[in-house]
């Protein structure tokens, strides 16, 4: 997976940047309908330590937060629980739902060391 590759690469230039050459903890927001499942970044973030063992301590780890995802009907108004993208509307039986929450997708904070 690509995708965690890139945010770990993000990640170790900004710790870089305030002169941290080692990641501890990289913790992520990951939402129910992003697209993104939480297993599949554990297993890329494992494979992308072990091939980049400079950039990480002994012990260090992904934290996943789920954010739940919520869509709102623009028609009547209802919140509920979306599926998908594309939302459909309990009530009105149409996809008319806007998604509140659910697709964000980001690092929400890490924490890094200087090592020898
Ligand atoms: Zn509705």
């Amino acid at each position: 997976m690509a995708l965690m590759g890139d945010i770990l690469q993000l990640v170790h230039e900004d710790a870089a940047a305030k002169g941290l050459n080692k990641i501890e903890k990289v913790e992520l927001i990951v939402g129910e309908i992003a697209n993104a499942m939480p297993d599949a970044l554990r297993m890329a973030f494992e494979i992308f330590r072990e091939q980049n063992p400079q950039l990480f301590t002994n012990k260090a780890a992904l934290i996943i937060q789920l954010e739940e995802a919520i869509a709102e009907c623009v028609l009547c108004g209802e919140t509920y629980k979306p599926d998908q993208k594309i939302a459909l509307c309990p009530n009105c039986n149409v996809p008319s739902g806007k998604v509140l929450t659910g697709e964000t997708f980001q690092v929400l904070s890490y924490e890094g060391s200087f090592e020898k």
